[in-house]
């Protein structure tokens, strides 16, 4: 069975054609998979036996709900998908002044192995596809009610470790013909993976490539986060000194705060000379507790802000939203996936 969603206009074409019909129909399947229609049957200015026939060759991906929790303090819904296969992954939709943003998945868990972060507790079990990907940001869309304007790849799973699929998901959400989401309206965020880094760089696009830093320092870092032990941090700012000089685009820094662990001065004047020579940016995040991690929130964000800007590098704290309702990524997977385990709700 052919995955129509994850293909481009011309791909799909392409599969009329072998199926006898005209090229010119593939824009309109793609502009109806793009508005979520369910099934074929759906697509009615399509003959009817053209819909037959592509019902008997073809598939469309269409997630369930399987939770759904609203912020009552600020509006952000986390959104639990069940994708056909019977695996689970979350999104999340936050609203900034900017633009209603929404927070994909891009794999089902992760195999990074950061000893802070609840969604690769479990490992990795597969890649997402494209469509799974697209659906994450049109299904919100459509069962919100809200225009999405803005996508951030930082959701479970690692963008660079899926990074084929992710570049199609990319050219499809960002087509004309479909939800046409500019590039500057997306961020992708990686854990470190340089090879990744360096490709992205090659293709120039606008994304905004967000990098989670957490350590400057290489004995800290390969603590926290094994990709350290594969690509130094010494790697990884010279690819991120690449990508700046490829793209012009600034880089953003991810920092969570732990206690005693990345929050000391040193490290803070460490992260300004390693971004010496391009505008990057630190965004200071708040720990947020893992019931699973050993790792506590840090006290001393504002000195360590201040401690950065007196080096002239751009600080900020990042607001936290859904605080009520597991909104940081991975916990509403991992709970789902315990109660379901005691049997006390099923998913
Ligand atoms: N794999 C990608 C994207 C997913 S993680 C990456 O590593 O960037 C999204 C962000 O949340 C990353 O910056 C990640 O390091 C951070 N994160 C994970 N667990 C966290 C926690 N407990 N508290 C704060 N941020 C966390």
């Amino acid at each position: 069975m052919i995955d129509l969603k994850s293909m481009t206009p011309e791909e799909i074409s392409g599969v009329l054609k072998e199926l006898g019909a005209p090229a010119f129909r593939g824009k309109q399947v793609f502009a109806w998979l793009h508005k979520g229609a369910a099934c074929f049957e759906e697509m009615s200015d399509l003959p009817k036996a053209l819909r037959e026939k592509l019902g008997e060759h073809c598939f469309i991906t269409v997630p369930k709900v399987a939770r759904k929790q609203v912020s009552r303090q600020d509006g952000t819904i986390k959104y639990l998908w069940e994708l056909a296969d019977g695996n689970c992954i979350e999104s999340v939709l936050m609203r900034y002044h900017h633009g209603n943003t929404v927070c994909i998945s891009s794999q089902v868990g992760c195999r990074m192995g950061c000893a802070f972060c609840a969604s690769t507790i479990a490992g990795k079990v597969r890649d997402l596809t494209p469509a799974e990907m697209l659906d994450q940001v049109l299904f919100t869309q459509l069962d919100s009610g809200l225009e999405i304007s803005n996508i951030v790849l930082m959701g479970i799973g690692e963008p660079m470790d899926n990074l084929d699929n992710v570049l199609r998901f990319l050219q499809l959400v960002n087509h004309p013909a479909g939800m046409n989401i500019g590039m500057r309206h997306i961020s992708l965020s990686t854990c470190g993976v340089v090879p990744g880094i360096r490709r992205l760089a090659q293709l120039k696009t606008q994304l905004t490539l967000s990098v989670s830093l957490h350590a400057p320092d290489g004995e800290t870092r390969s603590k926290i986060m094994p990709v350290n032990r594969a690509y130094p941090v010494e790697e990884l700012f010279a690819a991120c000194h690449d990508y700046f000089r490829e793209t012009g685009r600034r880089i953003s820094f991810e920092y969570a705060m732990i206690d005693g662990v990345n929050d000391q001065d040193w490290q803070a004047d460490l992260i300004a000379s390693r971004i010496k020579g391009m505008p990057g940016h630190v965004n200071l995040i708040p720990l947020n507790d893992v019931v699973e991690s050993p790792f506590k929130p840090s006290g001393r964000i504002a000195a360590f802000q201040r401690r950065l800007e007196s080096h002239g590098v751009t600080a900020t704290v990042r607001r936290s939203l859904g605080g009520d309702i597991d909104a940081s990524c991975g916990q509403l997977r991992r709970k789902a996936m315990e109660e379901a385990k005691r049997g006390e709700k099923p998913l």
